[in-house]
């Protein structure tokens, strides 16, 4: 089958991927560079782990993940992935910490419960005073995923796919099977995949009724010198505690310390509006943390990245058909370590034209049967 695939950020490049090693001719249109910075999948990393509360289905598929991810190393040539562990720092009960761990728990996966002493004493950078106790867990870390972006798109070269940059898509004809691009080039395939994230409401305005675009930003932080080592042993921080629905990649592949809270996330009409950061914006997200790190003052400001990211109502994840046309996003803040298993179930949908199962696995509705 011939295949456009709009969109090369990692559900883009995976589906590309998993059509390519199935033998189907594709053509993967990206409006920006490969990677792109202003794409959900364009910053450094983003962090994979099993915890996901105890009421749904996405833990379980992270075996599915883990898989895939190994299918992608293994074509590429490298491992992207940083298996550094993850920690949860839980300062109320009920808190997202505390959510995360009875899931873990419910499942049968191994964590190990620290007090905030001995927290302290392992992972200095933060404060005992302010919480009940940390877990870690063994299994998670970062992927890299700029590292995976640049080789997949190279991987795809060398099987022979057609892998376009800046090349800017204006136009989808679901029905034809079109897709027109901003210098005036038309490409015709079987069928068209679109995996725009953020921008997908743009080419799709009915689709704004199911997804909400917003804007957020993280910022990466130099720590204090004294702990500067500790931050280069940490695992990934998947969260902080309380309501601060904030998370700490540590510097790993080259990246440096990153600090995101989902409370920094506003509602915007526009994936490209607002993307220079604000003066003082990368300190505000910084403060947000101490609790339960210390001394955050000290923590000085390197660099704001904007984001823009689309959610569905429940938080699930999302594919939508019309005509020849297959619209595929893992959205909701939380899809990009699912990125090689999307892949290759968005090329069986494509191969066998059963959208259903993608859409049901895409909600986490087969993983929780
Ligand atoms: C701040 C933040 C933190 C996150 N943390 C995590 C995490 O720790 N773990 C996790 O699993 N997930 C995380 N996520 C979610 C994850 O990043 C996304 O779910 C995932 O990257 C979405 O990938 P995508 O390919 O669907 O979209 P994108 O990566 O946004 O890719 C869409 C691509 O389409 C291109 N495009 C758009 N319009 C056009 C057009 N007209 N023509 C051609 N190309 C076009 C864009 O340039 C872009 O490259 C986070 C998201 C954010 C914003």
């Amino acid at each position: 089958m011939k295949i456009a695939i709009v969109g090369a950020g990692i559900t883009g490049l995976s589906t590309a991927w998993a059509l390519t090693r199935r033998g189907h001719d594709v053509t993967l249109i990206e409006q920006g560079p490969i990677p792109n910075p202003l794409a959900a999948s364009g910053d450094h990393h983003r962090i994979i782990r099993r915890a996901y509360g105890n009421a749904t289905g996405y833990g379980r598929m992270i075996t599915e993940a883990y898989e895939a991810w190994d299918e992608l190393w293994s074509d590429i040539g490298q491992n992207h992935l940083d298996p550094r562990g993850f920690l949860c720092v839980s300062r109320e009960p009920g808190d997202d910490a505390e959510d995360h761990r009875d899931g873990l728990e419910q499942g049968g996966y191994p964590i190990e419960i620290v007090d905030p002493k001995g927290a302290a004493r392992r992972w200095p950078f933060l404060d005992p005073q302010t919480f009940r106790y940390a877990f870690v867990s063994p299994e998670g870390g970062a992927l890299h995923c700029r590292r995976i972006a640049t080789d997949t798109a190279a991987w795809l070269r060398r099987r022979g796919a057609t892998v376009l940059e800046n090349a800017k898509v204006v136009a989808i004809d679901a029905d034809r099977s079109r897709v027109d691009l901003a210098d005036g080039r038309r490409i015709e395939a079987d069928r068209v995949v679109v995996a725009m994230g953020a921008w997908v409401p743009k080419l799709f305005p009915d689709l704004k009724r199911q997804l909400t675009t917003y804007r957020t930003a993280v910022v990466y932080l130099e720590p204090p010198p004294d702990l500067t080592g500790a931050w280069e042993k940490a695992p990934v921080i998947l969260d902080v505690g309380g309501r601060t629905d904030g998370y700490i990649i540590p510097p790993t592949g080259g990246a440096g310390l990153k600090f995101g809270t989902g409370l920094h996330k506003v509602p915007t009409h526009d994936a490209d509006a607002n993307r220079e950061p604000v003066p003082g914006e990368g300190e505000a997200i910084r403060d947000r943390f101490e609790p339960p790190i210390a001394r955050i003052g000290a923590y000085r400001v390197l660099d704001v990245v904007t984001c823009a990211y689309t959610f569905t109502a429940d938080e699930t994840f999302f594919a939508h058909e019309t005509g020849a046309c297959l619209v595929v996003s893992a959205c909701s803040g939380h899809g990009y370590k699912f990125g090689a298993a999307v892949g290759r179930r968005a090329a069986d949908a494509v191969e066998s034209g059963d959208v259903d199962v993608l859409k049901r696995w895409l909600r986490a509705e087969i993983a929780a049967q």
